[in-house]
């Protein structure tokens, strides 16, 4: 008898599953499947309950999706590593499984816990294996010439593209039906205690069938003009894939796949659309390659030993306001309503509240994870970890320390009509398309509307000198802008 036993993750969909279909190639007698509900890590690392709440809807998804192929989905409970463990080699005794197959995860809880699971499996004599999944291209495949990981983007995104010139990308098929297996599915619960989600879940539908068909529609109608329209916040220019992604209910290389075929199968050249979303997929290997090689930035620590010095101020009132919403700057405001409210924020504008907090109220980039990390349906701790050093000057690819986005002017630049902060702040619907992004002091109070809680001049001083402190004259390379 060869059976195995497959531990889904952040990998919860059929399609291009590569534990999956090798454990199909292998196992000819079956393959049972586990999910484990562990409430205690999913705590522990701020796992947002609307992205909780995903997870189940979407492992309820697979269940079924695993059921019409013969493969029971059996969900665990477990509050520690331990009993984890104990429980998935229970489930392998009972399931009669010789070999237990999972993909890969880089943070470093997730990797302590594996190890504690292969060492049970292994105690017991079964076999542990653990695929690349994640990411379009490992995280240890690319080193730079002198043999170290990369810390830049951009050569990143050369040897990145190369590598997938030269392998390709194509996804795997759906497993067939199996064997059946004699052993009882259990679904996992609609819904968890602790992770009750704020956000409708109509609003990000689950599975891996709705996720294709998101795909399939952006590839369709939207990355052509990608270029030209992500940086609106106000037009659904992007493709809104991060949940799914995060999840795995979409893996990278189905992505890239539809990307690299609408370019005419090309990787570093082609149509600009296609291409520079590419390079937002390429964005988010970097960062899982930067979790893997510096595990530091996975333990609340800054990529540049150097910024840990930077005197950020201690001001929990005006961080609640920032987290409320109620910065008095309309699109920093409609920004942190629309994560409030639907777990997830454009990119631009991650850039733009992000670099407020941790730059015109001083305030350390970790406050502002963290809180993105309760409230974002995608939330991942490489790409939000990534995404907050970037813009707090503290990580990799950091733009210019003394670069500060004006919050003033991003708001004209990139919502001209204000459509966005209509959208999220109603009050400031009556405002001209002009006034409405730095509204005068008596329409405020008229509509209620709060006045700017910084001078934005005198705190990117203030900024400039706390981050010259530590920094000295010393320059960073700039790259491209996300
Ligand atoms: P698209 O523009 O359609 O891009 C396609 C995919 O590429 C995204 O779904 C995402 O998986 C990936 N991607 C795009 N931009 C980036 C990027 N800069 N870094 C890494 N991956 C990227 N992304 C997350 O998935 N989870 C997070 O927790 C997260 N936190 C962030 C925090 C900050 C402060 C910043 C500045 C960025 C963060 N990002 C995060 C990256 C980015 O904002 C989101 O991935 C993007 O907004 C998701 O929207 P989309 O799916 O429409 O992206």
């Amino acid at each position: 008898m060869t059976r195995a036993l497959v531990w889904f993750r952040r990998d919860l969909r059929v399609s291009d599953h590569p534990a999956l279909s090798r454990a199909v190639e292998r196992h000819r007698d079956g393959v049972v499947a586990a999910f484990a509900l562990t409430p205690a890590m999913w705590r522990a690392h701020d796992d947002a309950p609307a992205k909780v709440d995903l997870w189940l809807r979407c492992a309820d998804a697979l269940s079924r999706e695993l059921a019409a192929r013969n493969i029971p989905l059996v969900t665990l409970r477990a509050e520690g590593d331990d009993e984890l463990a104990a429980k998935l080699l229970d489930l392998a005794t009972r399931g009669r499984c010789a070999a237990l197959l999972h993909h890969r995860e880089y943070e470093v809880n997730e990797r302590r816990r594996d190890e504690r699971v292969r060492l049970a499996f292994a105690q017991a004599g079964l076999e542990v294996e653990a695929l690349h999944d994640r990411v379009a291209v490992p995280p240890d495949a690319l080193r730079t010439g002198s043999g170290g990981a990369y810390r830049v983007f951009t050569p990143y995104r050369r040897a990145w593209s190369a590598w997938l010139e030269a392998r390709g990308c194509a996804p795997l098929a759906a497993v067939g039906a199996q064997p059946r297996v004699e052993l009882e599915a259990a679904a996992p619960p609609a819904s968890l205690e602790g992770f009750e989600p704020e956000v409708a879940p109509g609003l990000w539908p689950a599975g891996e069938l709705r996720a294709q068909a998101r795909l399939a529609r952006f590839v369709d109608e939207r990355l052509a003009d990608y270029h030209r329209e992500r940086d609106l916040p106000a037009t659904d220019g992007t493709s809104a894939l991060s949940p799914y992604l995060a999840a795995g209910v979409i893996s990278p290389r189905q992505c890239l796949q539809r990307a690299v075929d609408a370019n005419g199968g090309r990787v570093t050249a082609g149509e600009p659309g296609p291409l520079t979303w590419i390079s937002e997929l390429a964005w988010r290997d970097f960062y899982q390659q930067v979790l893997v090689n510096f595990p530091r930035v996975s333990m609340g620590r800054a990529f540049q030993p150097a910024t840990e010095a930077v005197r950020w101020r201690d001001a929990p009132d005006e961080l609640a306001r920032w987290e409320a919403g109620e910065t008095g700057f309309p699109l920093v405001d409609a920004a942190m309503r629309q994560l409030r409210e639907t777990g997830w924020m454009h990119n631009r504008l991650r850039m733009l509240v992000s670099m407020f907090l941790t730059k015109d109220l001083l305030i350390d980039w970790r406050a502002g994870e963290r809180f993105f990390m309760r409230h974002l349906v995608d939330g991942d701790l490489a790409a939000n970890n990534g995404g907050w050093q970037w813009s707090a000057s503290t990580g990799t690819d950091a733009q210019p320390w003394f670069r500060v986005f004006n919050p003033w002017t991003q708001s004209a630049r990139f919502d001209p009509d204000a459509a966005f902060v209509k959208r999220w702040i109603p009050a400031l619907k009556p405002l001209s398309p002009k006034g409405i992004h730095t509204p005068e002091e008596t329409l405020r109070q008229r509509l209620g509307y709060p006045p700017p809680m910084v001078d934005h001049a005198s705190a990117r001083l203030r900024a400039l000198a706390a981050f010259g402190e530590v920094r000295g004259a010393q320059r960073d390379e700039s790259t491209v802008p996300q």
